[in-house]
């Protein structure tokens, strides 16, 4: 997940994406009002490729924009639960403790790993599987996938699958992409090797290091049923990258979710009976 610095400018992009779309629809309306053909396919055109290029941006950075490719994003909002995920790990020794504390809590998690730290850390995700967590596919070296060519992205996804491959793989067959970008060639990918999309609920900016005041506003802020709560184990593969403030205010979240009433549930068995 990028920083939150980069979502601010992203939605000032897209403040101005849409004074821009409304400027068109204007000068189309006016030169339909005018009757003017010339005027009416030019600013036609505009308005068309405006919206294309909107939609591309759309499907490419905004993980849960879901048409034409789905990505599992929310559980069951009848359901009282909550599953946690953890991204761009391991990273020792901050992995450990986190598993730690689940062990004590006695609540499942799901870990997006990178192959590259995969195999500095094989140990770690064989506890990961022992506990019975799942382990996804987050691949090899966490580039993400926009600018990638189809081979480099199946690339990183075989990686990944290497990596994995001796200590032996969850079940079922879950992706999450970088930073939930999506190239338009990743829908053909997956179906082609198995995985399921994933995305989720909400994200806390966890890897921004916000102090561990913010990070628990953060975290219980806003609690809805059904949440997958996005979380970060590692920054982008980085080795040793500090996760302290994650791991001081986790046993405080799962202690403030379960008071509230919810059930702490392992992504898989949120995802059994439910489309979306
Ligand atoms: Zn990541």
């Amino acid at each position: 997940m990028p920083p939150l610095k980069v979502y601010i400018q992203v939605s000032l992009v897209a403040l101005a994406g849409l004074l821009l779309g409304a400027f068109l629809l204007w000068r189309l309306a006016k030169a339909i009002r005018t009757r003017r053909a010339r005027a009416i396919a030019g600013n036609l055109a505009a308005v068309t490729a405006f919206a294309a290029t909107t939609f591309g941006l759309c499907y490419a950075l905004i993980p849960c924009f879901n048409w034409p490719l789905a990505s599992y994003c929310r559980g069951d909002a009848a359901k009282k639960w909550v599953a946690l995920t953890f991204d761009d790990g391991p990273n020792e020794p901050y992995t450990s403790q986190i598993l730690d504390i689940l062990a004590q809590k006695h609540v499942p998690a799901a870990f997006f790993t990178v192959g590259a730290s995969v195999s500095r850390s094989p140990e770690v995700v064989a506890r990961m599987l022992r506990e019975g967590h799942m382990v996804g596919n987050h691949t090899q070296t966490h580039r993400g996938l926009i600018a990638l060519k189809p081979e480099e992205i199946r690339e990183e996804l075989a990686g990944w699958e290497r990596a994995v491959a001796p200590i032996g793989a969850s079940a079922p067959k879950l992706f999450r992409a970088p930073h939930g970008w999506k190239s338009p060639f990743l829908g053909k990918i997956l179906a082609e090797t198995g995985y399921r999309l994933v995305g989720w609920t909400r994200g806390v900016w966890d890897t921004d290091r916000p102090g561990e005041e913010v990070l628990f506003h953060r975290l219980t802020a806003r609690p809805e049923n059904g949440m997958i709560l996005l979380l970060h184990d590692g920054v982008e593969g980085t080795p040793g990258a500090d996760r302290g403030d994650l791991i001081a205010v986790l046993p405080k979240v799962i202690d403030h979710y379960r008071a509230l009433g919810f059930r702490f549930v392992g992504l898989p068995e949120m995802m059994q009976g439910t489309v979306k």
